[in-house]
């Protein structure tokens, strides 16, 4: 059921951002590990009265590698671990093309936000997308979504290939944690021309 349009969304990519990345792909829950602060700082958002959403690429799923009910059990684990600290992951949006399949919902295609912002009837009008490669980045550029990016994950590689414009003054976090902390504390401007001032 859609909730109101005055949705506080926040939308995050899974692998880099919440659980460790994996040049093997995540294909078990064993295989998910979480990184260090991002259960919590999803846990705060939550009860900050944020709905925190996922949107992520899996395209292990079109490979072979791991089957949807694999995934479900994938994000029912992260789920559970949110939920068991007091907060909550509102849903998980995943796209299981591969690259070659040319849908519209894998990043830096848009079509995984639109999904979110359809179901949650939501604006995604300063909605901050916090991911770790710069297809995150493409892809909420691609919604009125605010891009952010953390060094976690292929982040640190991502800012090493440089941020060419729209994204050079992007906001970075070391990791979900840090951003947490900034957004809750209102660290930052969200209005076009004021990105990442001393918060870099
Ligand atoms: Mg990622
Ligand atoms: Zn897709």
């Amino acid at each position: 059921m859609a909730q109101a349009s005055d949705t506080k969304l926040i939308i995050l990519d899974r692998d880099g951002v919440i659980n460790e990345d994996s040049d093997a792909f995540v294909k078990s829950v064993d295989e998910c590990v979480p990184i260090p602060g991002s259960i919590d700082a999803i846990c705060r958002l939550s009860k900050a009265g944020y709905t925190v959403v996922v949107a992520t690429n899996q395209s292990g799923i079109a490979r072979g590698l791991l089957d949807e009910y694999t995934l479900a059990h994938i994000h029912q684990y992260l789920a559970d671990l949110v939920e068991e600290s007091g907060g909550m992951i509102a849903g998980f949006f995943y796209c299981p093309h591969g690259p070659e399949d040319g849908c519209f919902c894998r990043k830096p295609e848009p079509g995984l936000i639109d999904r979110i912002s359809a179901e949650f009837a939501s604006s995604l009008e300063g909605v901050p997308f916090v991911g770790d490669s710069l297809r995150d980045l493409q892809a909420a550029s691609a919604t009125a979504c605010l891009p952010v990016l953390v060094r976690s994950g292929k982040g640190e590689s991502t800012l090493a290939g440089g941020l060419a414009a729209p994204f050079s003054d992007c906001l970075v976090y070391p990791n979900l944690a840090a951003f947490a902390d900034a957004w809750l504390e209102g660290h930052f401007s969200t209005k076009p021309g004021m990105l990442g001032a001393g918060y870099k």
